[in-house]
């Protein structure tokens, strides 16, 4: 532990089949190793690790579950020809993403027992991955004992949302009894953009108004008001919202009545809007990937035309819509691999914006890919800016600012 924290923070991101880590050392925030193990519980499971500088290695590993995936991970990270650390004591901290941390938790927080039982009351709400999120917890408490293990919540930057924005018009009860409420998720990278924004801007967080928009597979925007969620676009689950990879994003729900009706089971449908739905459904190109939407737009392809056409609509009806209820904005923000890199999405996002006073500078535009500048035109009237995420090193910082507190 340095004067001032935990230098050595290890990030553990932790999904159904797959750990992903990163090592920083907190100092120079680098990333002294990063890597992921991944199809974990399949015969072809690997690992894939890269130490800082070094060539990215991968291997074939027997992985049956979390705690096997991290024994490879803490194996290569004190390898003796390609690691970086003499021995796992010097992990100082580890810092977790969870997914769903319910209403309880508006902060990251230190694990212990009540925090994990927090974590396995929203397994419903979070099928897919506060399992997993807690198996890599338990598989860092028994491999690298005594450290800290902080839990950072993918829904925590969004509990300042007013109980106007969170609420559904639905009976009351059903949130008093189940909690059915609008959460939203992808917290730490609207967190982190909305930092970086504030200091690109060089404006006091307390004072920024900005729309920031994560679009990746997953997409959603998020309000910021002085600083802090006013509003955003996913809900109890990451389903809502905007048109993505694979999820259909906002439909009328009486189409879910209907097909049940029609004999789809729940766990087809549920399928269906999570997997089988978005850009993957409406495109035509066989996948949910924006560069092959863009290039079968370009070729003319009808359906990739419409698709592509969905998409901006959809992202810009609640930009406009965030916007009108913000009162006008500092900043209009792009992250997430759509949002840092595709510049057509951007362009076509932009063109339904006109009425914000929103004017890209074209070259800046196309010159933008995964770097931090401005792409709007000098004298528009709201700025657009991108902003690489970076999601893990803001985990890493909320939990060099916890265990520092403590
Ligand atoms: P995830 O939500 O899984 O983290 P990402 O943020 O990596 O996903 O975003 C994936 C999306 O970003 C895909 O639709 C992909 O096509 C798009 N993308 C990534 N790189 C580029 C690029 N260079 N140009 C255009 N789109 C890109």
């Amino acid at each position: 532990m340095s004067a001032n924290g935990p230098d050595k923070v290890l990030v553990i991101n932790s999904g159904s089949s797959s750990l992903k880590f990163r090592l920083f050392s907190m100092e120079s925030e680098s990333v002294l190793a990063k890597g992921i193990v991944e199809r974990i519980g399949s015969p072809d499971a690997s690992r894939t690790y890269q130490r800082e500088g070094g060539e990215k290695m991968t291997a074939d590993v027997q992985a049956d579950d979390h705690g096997q995936a991290l024994n490879h991970v803490t194996t290569m990270l004190t390898h003796p020809e390609h690691g970086v650390l003499e021995s796992l004591t010097e992990v100082e901290a580890i810092g977790h993403r969870v997914l769903h941390g319910g209403e309880e938790f508006s902060e990251p927080v230190l694990v212990n027992t009540a925090v994990k039982d927090a974590i396995r009351r929203y397994f419903d709400l979070g099928p897919l991955h506060n399992p997993a999120n807690l198996q890599g917890i338990e598989a860092c408490e028994k491999m690298i004992p005594g450290v800290p293990n902080v839990a950072v919540f993918d829904t925590a930057f969004h509990k300042t949302m007013p109980r106007h924005a969170y609420l559904y018009a639905i009976p009351l009860e059903l949130y008093e009894k189940y909690h059915i409420r609008k959460y939203g998720f992808h917290g730490t990278s609207h967190k982190f953009v909305t930092e970086a924004a504030a200091a690109y801007l060089k404006k006091p967080l307390d004072q920024l108004t900005i729309i920031t928009c994560h679009l990746g597979n997953g997409s959603s925007l998020a309000a910021i008001k002085n600083g802090k969620v006013y509003d955003t676009t996913m809900g109890l689950t990451p389903l809502q919202g905007l048109i993505m990879g694979t999820r259909s994003g906002g439909i009328d729900p009486a189409v879910v009545f209907y097909l049940a009706n029609k004999g789809y089971t729940i766990p087809e449908l549920d399928r269906m809007l999570n997997k089988e739905s978005g850009l993957l459904a409406i495109s035509g190109t066989g996948t949910g990937d924006m560069r092959d939407l863009v290039a079968a737009a370009e070729s003319g392809q009808p359906d990739a035309v419409n698709a592509f056409a969905m998409f901006a609509h959809r992202t810009a009806l609640y930009i406009g819509g965030y916007y009108t209820l913000l009162g006008g904005v500092d900043a209009i923000i792009f992250t997430g691999g759509i949002g840092e890199n595709s510049h057509p999405a951007r362009q076509a996002i932009a063109n339904n914006l006109r009425a914000l006073g929103v004017e890209l500078d074209d070259e800046k535009n196309k010159a933008t890919f995964g770097t931090l500048g401005t792409i709007s035109r000098e004298g528009s009237r709201t700025p657009v800016i991108v902003i690489p995420t970076n999601e893990e090193l803001m985990i890493a910082r909320e939990t060099f600012r916890l265990v520092s507190a403590g």
